[in-house]
């Protein structure tokens, strides 16, 4: 179930840093909140991830995740999840 990722609206950015030290990111933060795939790799690397707190059966749980995929739209959102068994964030 975890390995196939997990489909969220947040604002995305390309890495870790904090948003005023990458242009990248700043750029992904002005363009606001997208549907984006996110994947929680249970790794013992010593790579500090970014952290999120998401609802997993009820329950708010602070994980490490990485991005995995931007989408452009809630469309092609909707047809990734449709295709991969995903569920939609409630809006
Ligand atoms: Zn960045």
């Amino acid at each position: 179930m975890q390995s196939k990722g997990k489909i969220v609206k947040m604002v995305p950015f390309h890495c870790a840093r904090p948003k005023d030290a990458c242009s990248k990111c700043a750029k992904l933060a002005e363009e606001g909140e997208k549907y984006c795939l996110i994947s929680f790799p249970y790794s013992a690397e010593e790579i500090s991830r970014p952290m999120i707190t998401i609802e997993i059966d009820g329950e708010e749980v602070l994980c490490e995740f990485e991005l995995e995929k931007i989408f452009k739209d809630e469309v092609e959102a909707r047809e990734y999840a449709t295709n991969n068994g995903l569920e939609m964030p409630k809006s």
